[in-house]
């Protein structure tokens, strides 16, 4: 399959911020100002208590995998395979899905740590992980 330019995210009026901060490589989510939870992906309201009333938080971007899928069937022409998804709880927050970037030959596992790195793209960088020791 012919290999496309990646599709990018079109930030909307909730998403803005977190998008915006990825453009100076910065990883934010929301805190709930009422109750205290995180939350990961961007919503209008806290899953946890309903309220509207947030704050953006910076995370360190440092976590441990939870779970991961290595993915083998494309489904998509600009997502070349095989490729790893993982689902990272951030020690600071919530968890959070992103692709894994590991060096030929590491295999990604259950606890193992990472962190944020950024792939740059001219419309907008995305977040990937990388092992951390
Ligand atoms: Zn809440």
């Amino acid at each position: 399959m012919e290999q496309l330019p990646r599709p990018h995210p079109r930030p909307d009026r909730d998403t803005s911020p977190y998008w915006e901060a990825q453009r100076a490589h910065e990883l934010k989510f929301q805190r709930c100002s009422d109750c205290g939870e995180s939350r990961f992906p961007v919503t209008p309201t806290c899953p946890a208590c309903r309220s509207f009333d947030f704050e953006w938080t910076s995370s360190s971007g440092r976590g441990t995998v939870y779970s991961y899928t290595v993915v083998h069937h494309q489904t998509h022409p600009a997502f070349g395979v095989p490729y790893t998804i993982v689902l990272v709880e951030l020690e600071d927050g919530p968890r959070m899905v992103a692709q894994l970037r590991a060096p030929d030959g590491e295999s990604v596992g259950i606890g193992m740590h990472v962190r944020v790195d950024w792939e740059d793209h001219p419309e907008q960088p995305l977040p990937v992980f990388v092992p951390h020791s």
